[in-house]
């Protein structure tokens, strides 16, 4: 289940059209999961996150917030297609 960074609930406990953070109005929905169906293997920083900071190239979430998930080029071909 995806939770918020900022107030901990499900993305079914937001407000539905802004995604606002119940209490707050100034913060929205926010994970720190990577897009559907990818993990950090499939990073470009990849080999920085997991050589210094100890992830695991299997991880479905970025340990930084906000995150850093960037696609690797070997992936350009297939997102353009
Ligand atoms: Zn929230």
């Amino acid at each position: 289940m995806k939770r918020c960074v900022r107030c901990g609930r499900t993305k079914d406990q937001h407000e539905p059209e802004t995604l606002t953070c119940p209490g707050s109005v100034k913060t929205t929905f926010a994970s720190m999961e990577l897009p559907d169906g990818r993990c950090c293997n499939d990073c470009s920083h990849v080999v920085r996150c997991c050589g210094i900071f100890g992830a695991k190239p299997g991880n479905t979430e970025c340990d930084w917030f906000p995150i850093r998930f960037q696609l690797h080029p070997r992936f350009a071909a297939e997102v353009k297609a």
